[in-house]
């Protein structure tokens, strides 16, 4: 007895003689097997393309990844070099308040040499004005002792 079976290729039923039969006709199962190729193909090349697509994510990760500890090398090497400039400003600065007051002192010092100049030629005019003083007065004494003179 033949056992009623539907068609994997188009659907419809068939008698089939052997229980294993999947096909109404050889034509539908030679159709079928090359829409299998076909599909098996088909999903061959999809494979590939998502392997390729998966390689070129793996890439772009890494040029990514590679971008990303590019770019914190520089911010560090950048905060150094800020870092070192900062330092060579406050050196500089430091340098300058150094030489400022070294001046400031210089100037000190002339002027303190001027008032101790000015002060001994103070103190010789006095002298001088003692000396002379002294000179009147002794005159003056000697002229008293010998009034005939
Ligand atoms: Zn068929």
């Amino acid at each position: 007895m033949n056992l009623l079976k539907q068609c994997e290729y188009c659907g419809d039923e068939f008698e089939a003689i052997r229980d294993s039969a999947k096909y109404c006709s050889d034509s539908h199962r030679s159709l079928a097997n090359r829409q299998r190729r076909r599909n098996e193909e088909i999903e061959y090349e999809r494979e590939c393309q998502q392997e390729e697509y998966d390689e070129m994510c793996r890439i772009s990760d890494e040029e990514q990844l590679k971008r990303e500890e590019q770019a914190i090398a520089q911010q560090a090497e950048q905060k150094l070099i800020k870092e070192a400039e900062h330092k060579i400003r406050e050196e500089q600065r430091r340098i300058d308040e150094q030489q400022r007051r070294i001046k400031q002192d210089e100037k000190r010092e002339k002027e303190s040499k001027i008032i101790l100049q000015k002060a001994e030629i103070n103190l010789k005019l006095k002298v001088l004005g003692g000396v002379a003083l002294f000179g009147i007065i002794g005159n003056f004494l000697n002229s008293n002792d010998n009034p005939k003179q």
